[in-house]
């Protein structure tokens, strides 16, 4: 079970983690949101990671399916009731996506709430109960490998 830590992650600002076997005998703290070890960071030399992300944001009974590398940022642009779900991927899936649901384009980036576009909305969210968890898991998981 995640508990507090001890100081909040370094990659993530995370505050629950869990202590973890890093040897014989030794444990050290991880950071349940996005898996690094606390007190780790990325090099200072690292460029962040860019992860982007398609995000399917309800408005009423309205969807925007759009695609973002700096989803807190853009979201807190954008006028919306709730943020149903991310994918991982760029402008390549984000296209692919409105023309999957093109026949519930109502213009622009908004696509009117209905199956099969909630149908692929809900199986995203069977496996991300929390899509700034998985966000963050992302971006802990691309720093991970910029590192070694
Ligand atoms: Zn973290």
């Amino acid at each position: 079970m995640p508990e507090p830590m001890p100081s909040p992650c370094r990659v993530c600002g995370g505050e629950l983690g869990e202590r973890l076997p890093v040897g014989i005998g030794r444990s050290a703290w991880h950071c349940d949101r996005c898996g690094w070890r606390l007190g780790d960071a990325p090099d200072a030399d690292l460029r962040p990671p860019r992860v982007e992300v398609v995000y399917y944001l309800r408005y009423a009974a309205r969807v925007k399916i759009g695609t973002s590398s700096t989803p807190r940022s853009r979201l807190a642009a954008i006028r919306h009731d709730e943020l149903l779900a991310f994918e991982p991927g760029g402008r390549t899936l984000e296209q692919q996506r409105h023309r999957e649901f093109a026949s519930l384009r109502e213009g622009g980036e908004w696509f009117t709430s209905a199956a099969p576009l909630t149908d692929h909305i809900a199986a995203l969210q069977a496996v991300q109960r929390d899509p700034w968890a998985a966000y963050d898991r992302w971006l802990g998981d691309a720093f991970r490998r910029l590192s070694s």
